[in-house]
């Protein structure tokens, strides 16, 4: 059974970081993908866009049909051994917030868990002001919470639609990142009795 690991965080909140260091941590061996790697890569092919911050910018049409060759490439992957996919629950378009999973999505995709990276709004906005090398939209604290509701309601929706669980896992500042990574190592373990 493919076992696929779908991880989301709005820009900042220490997604990656947190990624990296669990699959160093883990006993299973994880495939990371990068929907957005995915989706830059037919956008590029497509001649859609040159830039990736490019992307949330097209229309919405055109984005959920990237997004439906990109799972359909994802489930394949996942057929052959266990995907961690470093993604987004909702993107901040310009002209509203987008699902990063329609239900046809979720459905190709059918991940075991889905697990959100948050931390305070305060604390998004620093990391956000020292990664100068991201055309980053420039949020509101409030904005960041809104963004950061609104994912939790995206991923009760991605539940409704797959059988996976939903995980929340805090990073700030005081707890520590250990802490953060340790918490998602135990779900990425969980891979290793699925394909033995
Ligand atoms: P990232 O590098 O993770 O910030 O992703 C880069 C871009 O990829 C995002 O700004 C989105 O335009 C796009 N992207 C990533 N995941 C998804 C998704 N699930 N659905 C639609 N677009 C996505
Ligand atoms: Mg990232």
């Amino acid at each position: 059974m493919p076992f696929v690991v779908i991880i989301t965080g709005i820009p900042g909140v220490g997604k990656s970081t947190i990624t990296r260091l669990a699959l160093r941590k883990t006993r299973a061996k994880f495939r990371l993908v990068n929907f957005g790697d995915l989706m830059f890569d037919e956008a590029v092919r497509l001649g859609l866009v040159k830039h990736r911050d490019e992307m949330r910018r097209l229309s919405f049409t055109v984005q959920k049909t990237l997004q439906m060759k990109v799972a359909k490439r994802i489930g394949d992957i996942a057929e052959k051994e266990p995907v961690l996919l470093d993604t987004h629950a909702t993107i901040r378009t310009p002209a509203g917030y987008l699902l990063g999973f329609p239900k046809e999505v979720i459905e190709a995709i059918n991940p075991n868990f889905i697990v959100i990276i948050e931390a305070t709004p305060s604390e998004i906005l620093g990391r956000r002001l020292r990664d100068l090398k991201r055309d980053r939209d420039v949020e509101t604290e409030e904005q960041i919470e809104r963004h950061q509701d609104l994912n939790r309601a995206a991923a009760i929706s991605y539940a409704m639609h797959s059988n996976a669980l939903i995980k929340i896992i805090e990073n700030h500042e005081d707890k520590g990142l250990e802490e953060a990574v340790n918490e998602l190592v135990e779900i990425l373990d969980l891979a290793v009795s699925e394909y033995a």
